[in-house]
């Protein structure tokens, strides 16, 4: 029996050492928390059962996981710990049993909060300046990710003091709205990325990013609720008040707490809560209940991993299990291909489910996935339900094995999928009614085909009203049939049917990217047409001669080759042409551009100029130069408007030559 717990133990610390590090290090857990807390349990449960199975090293003797190479390591000066956890009532009150029985005390005060699931931080601010951040690590040393932290906005640089203390430590947590993870997560899919499973994984990926920009890219925020390491700071005497303390200086601090006595209080908190929670702009993975006079906290302590005066009390998992009954495929705005579950109706988390996400085809693969089997549905906040895991197979009939359809189930197009990409997508953009309004969007867009007065509002209403099913429909509307539209008045119609109009008279390099086609943005498209100065050309290239485009890789060739091999989006290009839509063919060719002034230079725009920015842009490229957003070695010019900075500075320093708006027009011959 002995013997059977000691393998069970040793085979759990392996397992829980391992989720360790891809839910902390690697921000890519396999299993859910539910998961992962049970397999823990199960180890606390032995080790208690067989003291003489506990050892040092085990998992749940420590926190977290030992700090990843890539960031400079950062020893705490008061250690980080991690909570104890309630899972039910009984915890609860067993918690406050505890508590009471060490202080002896009949009746203890304590600080509720929320249960941020995020990651934990520590912010040290010397002089009443923000000098460090660090991740939690083990707890004794974490990653020292202050470039990072920098980017949070809603971290103070400086406190707001005019008596900042010598050192303050200011310790919270980190997380990810959930506006901005979905639209993280938009712009995953838009990129053909692999989409973020939760606003936490995002949250921990986007701070141990190595580059502080792509960090700022995803948009973090911040909630304060502690301190660690402080000299010269007027230390309250309850937690409650500190939490009050920290928001005057500058931290946010969750609204939602409260102080109360007893484990009724504590109950009533946790329930209030689990009302709000669906409600919060963020997610939360239950409540915190910290005994609130300082003294008090100093007189229970500490067992090893977690303090004695706290615990989380958290939500169970919103996890049900269910029968796949079949799998439907999904066409994205952009044409994603999404395998979504039919399920038997099962109810989770407060609401029935009939359709969960089953992500793409390598994760219905990774999680093994068969139609009929039963598995376990996850609602995660507001996050859309999702396939977790399977909980027992299904009769498991070749039929019920899943396929990525070859054609797009909505038009028909075929359905293609990169090599290095998850998400596999439909390539009929100009045609598929899936994608229609987005393309539409895209097509009439200023920096595509430039048609004023077609937003957001009018395409809805157009494609949803049938009137107009690919581009090329929008040459055909007439005044009289857009009049009839609600909320649209014959002048507005008028002008709309004007815009339509003048987008006719157009540039190949417009139209190329007016098309929409993956991976083909502005520039490429400028660079498409320049190289082969006709459409026909273009469409008639196959991989190998796209390739010889500058700056056009084996990804960006495929795509485009991809797209004109779709012979539906070939008739859209067609009846577009035979609706009156031209350009001069040859224009802005590399013969043309190898010529003009900035012929063959690498230009970067900085500083305001006198003229629009755009029109800047297209003037250095119809001179054949070319714009790049940083200034390096190879740069050849940077044209510096007023108030220029950074950039300026560093064409300065790298010997870039420097011209400003006045330099610029006469080498243009304008002025
Ligand atoms: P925890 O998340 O259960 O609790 C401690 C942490 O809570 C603190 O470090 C802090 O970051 C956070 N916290 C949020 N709000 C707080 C507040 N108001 N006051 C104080 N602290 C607050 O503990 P943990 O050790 O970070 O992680 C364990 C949990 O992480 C597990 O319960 C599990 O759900 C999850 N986990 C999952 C996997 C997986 O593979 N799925 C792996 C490891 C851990």
């Amino acid at each position: 029996m002995a013997g059977r717990a000691a393998a069970r133990a040793k085979e759990l610390r392996r397992e829980i050492e391992r989720h360790n590090r891809l839910y902390y290090n690697e921000a890519d857990p396999e299993v859910s928390d539910a998961e992962y807390d049970a397999l823990f349990r199960e180890l606390q449960q032995l080790e208690a059962d067989h003291p003489e199975l506990a050892t040092p090293d085990s998992p749940t003797q420590r926190v977290g996981s030992a700090p990843s190479e890539g960031f400079e390591e950062v020893a705490h000066r008061v250690a980080m710990l991690s909570l104890a956890n309630a899972f039910g009532d009984e915890d609860v009150t067993a918690f406050d049993r505890r508590v009471r029985e060490g202080l002896n005390a009949e009746s203890v005060e304590y600080s509720c909060e929320l249960k941020f699931d995020g990651l934990a931080i520590t912010l040290s601010y010397e002089d009443g300046l923000f000098v460090q951040g660090a991740t939690r690590g083990d707890g004794a040393v974490g990653e020292d990710v202050t470039a990072n932290l920098r980017t949070v906005r809603s971290i103070p640089l400086r406190l707001e003091t005019g008596k900042p203390p010598k050192l303050l430590e200011v310790r919270g947590e980190v997380l990810m709205f959930r506006r901005d993870f979905e639209a993280l997560n938009r712009r995953a899919e838009a990129a053909g990325e692999k989409a973020f499973v939760n606003p936490r994984n995002s949250a921990t990926g986007a701070l141990r990013q190595l580059d502080p920009k792509l960090t700022a890219q995803r948009r973090l925020s911040f909630f304060a609720y502690g301190i660690g390491a402080h000299d010269g700071f007027a230390m309250p005497a309850k937690h409650s008040e500190l939490l009050a303390a920290l928001g005057e200086l500058g931290f946010p601090v969750a609204k939602d707490r409260r102080t109360v006595k007893g484990a009724e209080g504590l109950l009533a908190f946790y329930c209030d809560i689990a009302t709000k929670r669906p409600k919060l702009d963020y997610d939360i993975d239950g409540v915190v209940y910290k005994v609130n006079a300082f003294a008090q906290q100093a007189s229970l302590g500490f067992v090893s991993r977690a303090p004695r005066w706290a615990i989380a009390h958290k939500f169970p998992a919103e996890e049900a299990t269910t029968e796949l009954l079949g799998i439907d495929i999904q066409v994205g705005r952009t044409g994603a291909i999404t395998p979504v579950a039919r399920l038997k109706p099962v109810f989770v988390g407060g609401t029935t489910i009939v359709n969960a996400t089953l992500h793409n085809e390598d994760e219905i693969r990774r999680k093994e996935i068969w139609k009929r089997d039963t598995v376990v549905v996850r609602r995660a906040g507001d996050v859309i339900p999702e396939v977790a895991r399977v909980a027992k197979e299904g009769p498991r009939e070749k039929s019920d094995w899943f396929t990525l359809p070859t054609q797009c189930p909505i038009c028909g197009s075929a359905i293609a999928k990169g090599e290095d990409e998850a998400v596999a997508r439909c390539t009929g953009g100009l045609f598929c009614p899936a994608q229609r309004k987005q393309a539409l969007l895209h097509f009439a867009g200023r920096r595509a085909m430039n048609i004023e007065n077609l937003g957001d509002k009018l395409v809805e209403q157009l494609v949803e009203g049938g009137l107009v099913r690919t581009p090329a429909d929008l040459y055909k509307l007439g005044v009289a049939k857009l009049a009839e539209l609600e909320r649209m008045a014959e002048k507005s119609a008028q002008n709309v049917v004007a815009g339509i109009e003048k987008s006719r008279d157009t540039t190949l390099a417009r139209f190329i990217y007016a098309l929409g086609i993956r991976n083909v943005g502005e520039t490429t498209s400028k660079d498409l047409a320049r190289h082969f100065g006709s459409l026909d050309k273009l469409m008639d290239a196959d991989v190998e001669a796209l390739q010889g485009t500058p700056d056009v890789g084996p990804i960006v060739a495929e795509s485009i080759a991809r797209f004109f091999a779709e012979k539906h989006n070939r008739e859209v290009v067609e009846q577009l042409r035979a609706a009156g839509v031209h350009w001069k063919e040859g224009e802005g060719t590399a013969e043309k551009a190898s010529t003009g002034p900035f012929a063959g230079k690498i230009v970067v725009l900085t500083g305001t100029l006198s003229i629009p920015r755009d029109d800047a842009k297209a003037m250095i490229e119809e001179a054949g130069g070319k714009i790049t957003g940083s200034v390096s070695k190879k740069t050849d010019y940077v044209v510096a408007g007023a108030e220029a900075g950074s950039k300026l500075d560093k064409a300065q320093e790298l010997g870039v030559a420097v011209l400003d708006e006045k330099q610029f027009l006469t080498m243009l011959g304008k002025k």
